[in-house]
């Protein structure tokens, strides 16, 4: 059984108390505007919030996978927007610097940036090359005492306003995934790196997504993190923590559209009676909740098996892949019971259901996590009680 601890609970009424009175009254400008939401990122920052994951001695709070997940779920309840640009800020935008960067560097970058002063992201995408990590073309050259890169990423978050950038590319022209690297890019004092395109979605709108070009950037010795190769297995050590962390965004995201559904299934008449006491939609309430209830169990379950220490490289995928295609049914459900108002730009109802499709492929798509499950199909039961 997974039983949150005084400590734990008290964090989480904290940042729902905060989330309530700052972050829903914000969500729909926010959609509407689609620009990066600066003041509650410093606000998150302030509070210490981008920090949770990180050690004290670099403004972090040392906090647990529990807990942080607290945190993103809580946050992704009011504005799945602000959840992605947060996520994206607290793990993969942060977390190789912190790994492999020199003490300097994470002075220079990881302090500020958990202080939500700095925007930090994470850019591994390229216009061929999505899952297939392989195919990235980006290019690192060695000369001297630098390294010079050339390429182009895609779909990078928060890429219009970001600072620094933790960036895949290749040190060699072999192929396959040996050579991929991770070098962190400073765009205030290396020249070369201009924002692309920038992404007009439908998703998520408030988490600003763009291209970024790289036109011979020199980039010091010092920014490579963590040597020449192995870059690969260096997001794989943080991957079960971002899988884990969408899931309990897409736990947040689907519990807004779940009360949503249920007051207005309560409210509104038809036939004589509220809708919600007609079986049809009663039914669709109920299947709704038990995947919610389900989707809660397996996050929770996965997070305290970070926790642990354990490894869960499969359990994670199957927890991503659950909890973000139970979000996808559920904010489609909710906008089924509220039928033209489903549509209506007055319901937030809209939002939830065009904010669950960004759950799909950031973290593995569905078909990918499938594949990765699909390679260790042996189980037995006391796997779930690990
Ligand atoms: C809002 C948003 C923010 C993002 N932020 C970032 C970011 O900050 N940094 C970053 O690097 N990337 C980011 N991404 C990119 C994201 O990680 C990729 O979109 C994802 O890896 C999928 O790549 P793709 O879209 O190119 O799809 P593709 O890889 O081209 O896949 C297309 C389809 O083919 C399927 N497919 C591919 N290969 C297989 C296979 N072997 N078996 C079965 N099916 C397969 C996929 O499941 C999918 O349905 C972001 C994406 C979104 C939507």
């Amino acid at each position: 059984m997974i039983r949150l601890t005084a400590e734990q609970e008290s964090f989480r009424r904290a940042v729902a108390k905060f989330v309530d009175a700052e972050v829903v009254p914000a969500a729909e400008a926010i959609d509407e505007r689609a620009e990066f939401p600066t003041r509650l990122f410093r606000r998150l920052g302030e509070l210490g919030y981008l920090g949770l994951r990180y050690p004290e001695a670099y403004g972090g709070a040392d906090a647990d996978m529990v807990t942080y997940c607290l945190f993103a779920e809580e946050l992704a309840r009011g504005s799945l927007s602000v959840a992605a640009a947060a996520a994206m800020q607290s793990l993969m935008g942060t977390y190789f610097v912190y790994k492999y960067g020199s003490e300097e560097l994470r002075r220079r970058y990881l302090v500020p940036a958990l202080r939500g002063d700095l925007v930090a992201t994470f850019a591994l995408t390229e216009p061929n090359a999505g899952s297939d990590v392989a195919s990235i073309a980006t290019r690192a050259q060695r000369r001297g005492d630098r390294y010079v890169l050339r390429g182009t990423k895609t779909w990078v978050t928060s890429a219009p306003v970001a600072d620094v950038l933790t960036v895949a590319a290749k040190t060699s022209e072999e192929r396959g995934m040996r050579s991929i690297a991770l070098f962190l890019l400073d765009r205030a004092t290396m020249r070369g790196i201009t924002l692309g395109k920038a992404i007009d979605k439908m998703s998520v709108r408030g988490s600003v997504t763009g291209e970024i070009l790289l036109e011979d950037v020199e980039v010091p010795a010092e920014h490579l993190l963590g040597g020449e190769t192995g870059g690969v297995e260096k997001i794989g050590g943080i991957l079960s923590e971002i899988r884990v962390m969408t899931a309990a965004i897409s736990v947040g995201l689907a519990r807004a559209a779940y009360g949503a559904a249920l007051a207005y299934a309560r409210e509104r008449v038809a036939f004589g009676k509220p809708i919600a006491e007609h079986q049809a939609i009663g039914f669709k309430l109920a299947d709704m909740l038990t995947s919610l209830h389900a989707a809660i169990l397996m996050t929770y379950q996965a997070a305290a098996q970070l926790d642990a220490g354990n490894v869960i490289a499969r359990e994670a995928a199957m927890t991503k892949l659950f909890a973000s295609e139970t979000a996808v049914r559920i904010t489609d459900e909710a906008a089924r019971i509220f039928a033209s108002y489903g549509l209506a730009m007055e319901y937030p109802v809209q939002r939830y259901f065009r904010d669950a499709r960004f759950l799909l492929p950031g973290g593995g798509t569905s078909e990918i996590l499938r594949v990765i499950i699909g390679r260790d199909l042996d189980w037995d039961r006391g796997q779930a009680f690990a």
